[in-house]
């Protein structure tokens, strides 16, 4: 949090940036100027700026609030904004700066990107402002460290003066000679000797110990490394994109592209040329990927090509990490930064292109606090920032595939496997003619005849199989076989999964976690709970009875703990010490696995409902993903649908698309044609807001009174209040409305003007929603 502690208060004044903030001529101390506060308010707030204290736009700077000391950084409200009409704070009670902090100040590209975000978002300015200053600790100069050095060495060839020249001081010596300075302690391990020596050496006068601040600095990508032999198509692709990126440096160049290619066709090293085209023109290349966790394999490709590491930006990072990376970024240290949808938000001084892989994936947007979509924030940064913007897929959004039709967007296409990898043969198998057979002692089957012998020959072959289930734990339901009581959370509508490897239950919404109960709670009968529904802890079973010698492995969220764990297990697969994987979404990403050659999607109908404008097409998408993880290298690969709608048009969609790209494209016009014709997204607008309290009856009353003053506008539908589908959660009841607009239309106005007419109780909590994702 950016509460400042006092201490730092009293550290000596930074040199202040060279500003144009005090008119020449003006009395200096009079200068008012305005500081928005990483706080949810509605603008920001008028300070005085000292004279000696010379602010710019943008500067990161320290203001007094009541009893507080806050991090803030000095705005340039437009002149028509509210803040600016309302009657100002006479000059004689503000209260002055106190500090400016030493970091460059925020570019305008950057302020007007955080005042966009908010407008959109409908969130106080201050609430993204925070998220832009999310490493506090970044804000302030690195404390120095002692370094340790070769002195300048005397004529007599840096033989100390008390010439006792030990093999360990020689070795001291021999490491400074063709090193930087370096710490104490690494010094002495370098050398292989203790600390002792190297403080002889310091006594004897042959080293000397120097005081440094180091700024972060993440080593430059060498653009000129080789990358592989690109295929003429990915040739002629990584050049229009290098010819983008190379424009935006010599100005006003924005522009979006969409990379639209079958999984394999490298559409990776496609735009690893456009991050060396920003490297060589001396700019900052941002990467947004929508599992920075999980991209293992990803980074590994970029240290193949590029010779380092770039600088990664996620929620998993230390505190030490965070203030690194930010500092390294502010101050133009770390032209290349791969991250989660906040690195968005990161103070690049100059940014010459932003690319984001996977841009289908609902991972980028962010549901909780600032509601945004990533994707849609980094075309707005690109605009903003005159510079291109690339966006990856092998099944495009909707959005985005309307946006190529209708001209917005440029598009470059790779519709073939690199080298001789084909695409896997997609088939379906209808459930509702074969049936999966019980299994002795653990009640129904989930996998039917076909797709195990599938799996059998498979596994003969020495080759592996993925079994793909979304659903976490052992069995997404449990209920009473004498009563038919369901166990449900306690803080929620949502049933307990129960987790057997964890031994317990567990709600995937609040987190609450109970041991499974002997007794059914509700009619006390013994022994009578029983799991009901497949999750990938109860297939793994499945297999294990079916197929006792295959190596099995769980890929989930609850069995990869962080990247390292996701790491090993990538590698344990490519090593071929797993023969069977058994995984969630998760698997998913990205991931190649040369000799995977089968993949069962065990139940394709799963996410097909549930309310969700965007079901039919993220079904699509996550099964194509998944299909893609088959086959990638010389193995020929094939995917097995279970289904029970064989005819449904996804099903049909993914079946053809094995053998022509047509298959998507149908998909994608008929289900672009139901959305028109609905007036959804992308065709119309949406906005959600979602209340929520702890009290049923209060929540209604404002429920009641947000819909009379509800908007009557011609072609805009107000639906709602009704219950979310999630009703409680995490104790708190949730009520939603839902805005249908026409396409163009000026939503958060309407929003705004709807929602200044009631007065929410402190107890009830209101979530804005533009473009919403989740209807949950
Ligand atoms: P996509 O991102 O489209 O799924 P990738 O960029 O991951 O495809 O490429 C798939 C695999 O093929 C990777 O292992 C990649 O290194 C390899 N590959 C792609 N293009 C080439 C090429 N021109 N030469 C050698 N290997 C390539
Ligand atoms: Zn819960």
């Amino acid at each position: 949090m950016p509460d400042r502690h006092a201490s730092t208060a009293t550290r000596p004044l930074a040199p202040a940036p060279e500003s144009a903030g005090v008119p020449a001529g003006a009395p200096a101390a009079t200068q008012r100027v305005q500081v928005l506060l990483p706080l949810p308010l509605t603008g920001p707030y008028d300070y005085l700026a000292p004279p000696e204290l010379s602010v710019t736009p943008g500067s990161v700077v320290v203001v007094p609030l009541a009893q507080r000391e806050l991090v803030g950084v000095v705005w340039d409200a437009p002149a028509d904004s509210a803040a600016a009409a309302a009657k100002p704070v006479p000059l004689a009670k503000l209260r002055p700066i106190l500090e400016s902090l030493p970091v460059p100040p925020l570019t305008p590209v950057a302020r007007r990107f955080l005042a966009w975000v908010a407008d959109y978002t409908l969130a106080a300015p201050g609430a993204v402002l925070r998220m832009a200053l999310s490493s506090p600790s970044a804000l302030e100069e690195p404390k120095p460290v002692t370094l340790y050095q070769r002195c300048d060495l005397p004529p007599s060839g840096g033989v100390p003066q008390d010439r006792r020249l030990t093999p360990a001081r020689r070795r001291v010596l021999a490491v400074l000679a063709d090193g930087p300075a370096r710490k104490l302690a690494d010094l002495a391990a370098a050398a292989g000797v203790g600390t002792s020596v190297v403080k002889g050496l310091v006594a004897a006068g042959a080293v000397e110990a120097v005081e440094v601040v180091a700024e972060p600095r993440f080593p430059p990508p060498d653009p000129e490394a080789a990358g592989p032999t690109l295929s003429d198509r990915q040739a002629e692709a990584a050049r229009a994109l290098r010819a983008r990126v190379g424009e935006a440096a010599c100005g006003e160049a924005f522009s979006v592209t969409l990379l639209d290619g079958v999984t394999g066709s490298g559409k990776t090293e496609v735009y690893f040329e456009a991050i060396a085209e920003a490297v060589v023109g001396g700019r900052q290349a941002l990467v947004l990927l929508p599992e920075i966790a999980l991209s293992a394999q990803w980074l590994e490709r970029f240290e193949r090509r590029f010779g380092v590491a770039p600088a990664l930006w996620h929620s998993d990072l230390t505190s030490a990490q965070r203030r690194a990376t930010w500092r390294a970024v502010a101050l133009g240290h770390a032209p290349v930064v791969v991250g989660a949808r906040s690195a968005l938000f990161l103070p690049y001084p100059d940014l010459g292109v932003i690319v984001v892989d996977e841009e289908h994936e609902s991972a980028f947007k962010q549901e909780d606090g600032v509601t945004y979509h990533a994707r849609d924030m980094a075309v707005v940064r690109a605009q903003l920032g005159g510079i291109p913007a690339v966006l990856v897929s092998a099944t495009p959004s909707l959005e985005t595939l309307n946006n190529v039709k209708t001209g917005r967007y440029q598009e470059l296409h790779l519709p073939e496997r690199h080298g001789d990898a084909a695409l896997p043969a997609i088939g379906l198998i209808d459930l509702r003619q074969d049936r999966p057979p019980k299994l002795e002692g653990l009640g129904p089957g989930w996998l039917s005849a076909p797709l195990r012998a599938a799996m059998a020959e498979t596994l003969a072959a020495g080759e592996q199989v993925l079994l793909f289930l979304n659903r976490r734990g052992y069995a997404p339901l449990t209920l009473c076989r004498a009563c038919g009581y369901r166990l449900q959370c306690p803080n929620c509508t949502a049933w307990l999964v129960e987790h057997r490897l964890a031994g317990r239950l567990q709600c995937h919404h609040c987190g609450f976690a109970s041991r499974l109960p002997g007794a059914c709670p509700g009619c006390g009968a013994e022994g009578s709970l029983t799991a009901c529904g497949p999750g990938v802890e109860r297939l793994a079973e499945e297999a294990r009875v079916l197929f006792p010698t295959a190596r099995q492995a769980l890929m989930t969220s609850d069995t990869l703990t962080g990247p390292d764990s996701a790491a090993e297990l990538v590698r344990a697969v490519q090593a071929r010490e797993i023969d069977l994987l058994i995984g969630t979404q998760i698997v998913a990403k990205g991931h190649h696995f040369p000799y995977l050659t089968l993949v069962g999607v065990v139940d394709a109908d799963l996410g097909l409902y549930g309310g969700d404008l965007r079901a039919a097409e993220r079904t699509y998408q996550l099964l194509h993903q998944v299909a893609g993880r088959a086959g990638r290298a010389e193995h020929p690969g094939r995917v097995l649908l279970q289904t029970a709608e064989p005819d449904h048009p996804v099903m049909q969609a993914l079946a053809a698309s094995a053998t022509q790209a047509e298959g998507r494209d149908r998909f994608f016009e008929a289900e672009a044609a139901a959305r028109e014709s609905a007036g959804l997204p992308p065709f119309g607008r949406l906005a959600a807001l979602v209340l929520s309290g702890p009290d049923a009856r209060q929540l209604d009353e404002v429920c009641r009174a947000l819909a009379r003053a509800a908007p009557q506008v011609a072609g805009v539908t107000v639906l709602g209040p009704a219950p979310a589908p999630l009703a409680v959660l995490r104790g708190r009841h949730r009520r939603r409305f839902l805005v249908k607009a026409p396409r163009g239309f000026r939503l958060q106005a309407l929003l705004r003007a709807w929602l200044e007419q009631v007065k929410l109780p402190n107890a009830v909590r209101l979530q804005v929603d533009i473009d919403p994702y989740s209807f949950l």
